[in-house]
C-alpha cells in the first residue's frame, strides 16, 4: 500500500450549515494513523523464532503493521532505535527472536485474526495438557505487552482449553496451578478465582511442591495462601465430623444402645470420613458425600420432629458453610489493581480467627466495619 493514500483528506461533508459562519469540521478518525503512527512501515516481517532452551526454530511471516499496532514492544523493536528496526529499514526482512516458538506463533495468529483452537495446548498423541505450552502462551502475551489487547480472545481460549481439559481428565493440582498461572498473567480475575477455588477444594492433604517454572509467574505467597485455605476447610470438616460423632455417642449412651456407635463409625469409615487422622478427603468430595451419611435412628428422630437443630438440618448448614468459605483468591488484591472484579468472602461466612490479608485479600473499609461490629457483638 502506498503510504500517501492513507492520509488523504476526508470526503467533503454533504451537510450544509445554515449560516455563513465557518463550517464545523466533520469528525474524522484516521484509524491508520491512530493505530500505527505516521512514520511506521507498512510491510511484512519474517520472524525467526528460536527457543533458547530447546534450540528449535520456526519462521513466521507477519505484518509489521499488525504486530506494531497491538504491541508496544514490537513497535519499539521495529523502530530505528533498535538493530532489528535498522535492519528492516535497510531492506532486510528477518528479525530474530528468542521465545517459545509455538507460543509466539499463537500470539501472531491471534493478532492477525487467524483461528486458534484449544487443541494447541494438548499433546496430539495422548491428549495430555501441555503445561509449558499454556504458561508459555500467557507469558509471551505478557512479554509483548498484549495482555490488554488480547483480553477477550485469551479469555475465550483459556476457557475452551479448561473445558477440554475437564472433559479429558480428572482435575490434577499440577494442571490447576498452570491454569491459575495463565489466568494470573493474563489478568483474568474470574478464571483465577475459579481455578484457585478448585485447587483448594480438590486437593487431598497438604500441597506438594509445585514446578518452580510455573510458580515463578505467581505471587511468592501463592502456595502458602492456597494451603492456608485448604487447611482451614480441613479443620472445619474435622470439627463437623467430631460434633456429629459426639452427638451419636451421647444419644447412644443415653438410650443404652451403644452398638449404634460402632455401626455409625463403620458407616463413616466406608465414606472415608473416619478416622480423622487418615488422609483427608478433598473438600469437593466431602461437600458431595456429607449429605449422604446415614444418621442413626435415635438422632434421626429429631429430624422427623422437624427440630431446627436436628442433625440433618445441622449437616445441611455445615455443607452450605463449606461451599461458601474458601472461594479462591482475588487476583486484583494480589496485583494491587485497585478495583476488585470478584466478590470476596461474604462477611457472614468470613472464617473466624483468619485475617483476610493472610488469604491474599485486602479488607475494604466496609468489610472492616462489618468485622468490627461482629467482634463487638461477640465481646458483648
Ligand atoms: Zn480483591
Amino acid at each position: 500500500m502506498d503510504a500517501d493514500t492513507t492520509s488523504q483528506a476526508p470526503p467533503a461533508s454533504t451537510h450544509t450549515s445554515p449560516g455563513p459562519q465557518e463550517q464545523a469540521a466533520p469528525l474524522f478518525f484516521d484509524l491508520i494513523e491512530m493505530a500505527y503512527g505516521p512514520n511506521d512501515k507498512i510491510d511484512d516481517v519474517i520472524l525467526v523464532v528460536k527457543d533458547y532452551h530447546v534450540g528449535t526454530a520456526i519462521t513466521i511471516r507477519a505484518s509489521i503493521y499488525v504486530l506494531a499496532a497491538a504491541s508496544k514492544v514490537f513497535r519499539a523493536l521495529f523502530s530505528d532505535r533498535y538493530a532489528e528496526g535498522q535492519s528492516l529499514s535497510a531492506g532486510r526482512k528477518e528479525v530474530h527472536l528468542e521465545d517459545p516458538p509455538k507460543s509466539l506463533l499463537i500470539l501472531c495468529q491471534l493478532l492477525h485474526h487467524l483461528p486458534v483452537y484449544e487443541v494447541e495446548f494438548f499433546d496430539g498423541t495422548d491428549g495430555v495438557l501441555l503445561i509449558e505450552g499454556l504458561v508459555g502462551f500467557a507469558s509471551v502475551i505478557d512479554k509483548y505487552d498484549c495482555v490488554h489487547h488480547l483480553h477477550l480472545s485469551s479469555y475465550a481460549l483459556l476457557h475452551k482449553t479448561l473445558h477440554e481439559y475437564n472433559a479429558r481428565t480428572a482435575f490434577q493440582v499440577k494442571e490447576g496451578v498452570a491454569f491459575a498461572a495463565a489466568a494470573y498473567i493474563l489478568n483474568h480475575s474470574r478464571l483465577f478465582k475459579d481455578m484457585t477455588r478448585e485447587l483448594v477444594h480438590e486437593q487431598s492433604g497438604n500441597f506438594r511442591k509445585q514446578d518452580p517454572d510455573v510458580l515463578q509467574y505467581l505471587p511468592d505467597r501463592f502456595m502458602e495462601i492456597v494451603e492456608s485455605q485448604r487447611m482451614y476447610i480441613e479443620r472445619e470438616i474435622n470439627s463437623i465430623i467430631t460434633i456429629l460423632v459426639e452427638e451419636v455417642i451421647t444419644e447412644a449412651c443415653k438410650t443404652s444402645k451403644t452398638h449404634i456407635i460402632v455401626l455409625f463409625l463403620e458407616n463413616l469409615e466406608n465414606h472415608g470420613f473416619w478416622p480423622l487422622t487418615h488422609t483427608p478427603l478433598p473438600a469437593a468430595e466431602v461437600i458431595y458425600m456429607l449429605p449422604k451419611i446415614d444418621i442413626p435412628m435415635l438422632l434421626a428422630e429429631a429430624d422427623r420432629a422437624g427440630a431446627s437443630q436436628s442433625p440433618k438440618a445441622a449437616l445441611a448448614i455445615s455443607v452450605k458453610h463449606l461451599k461458601l468459605i474458601c472461594k479462591g483468591l482475588c487476583l486484583d488484591c494480589l496485583k494491587d489493581n485497585g478495583l476488585c472484579r470478584v466478590q470476596h468472602l461474604r462477611e457472614s461466612v468470613n472464617p473466624a480467627g483468619i485475617s483476610m490479608a493472610d488469604w491474599g485479600m485486602k479488607v475494604t473499609a466496609e468489610e472492616q466495619a462489618a468485622a468490627d461490629s461482629a467482634a463487638r457483638l461477640h465481646d458483648g
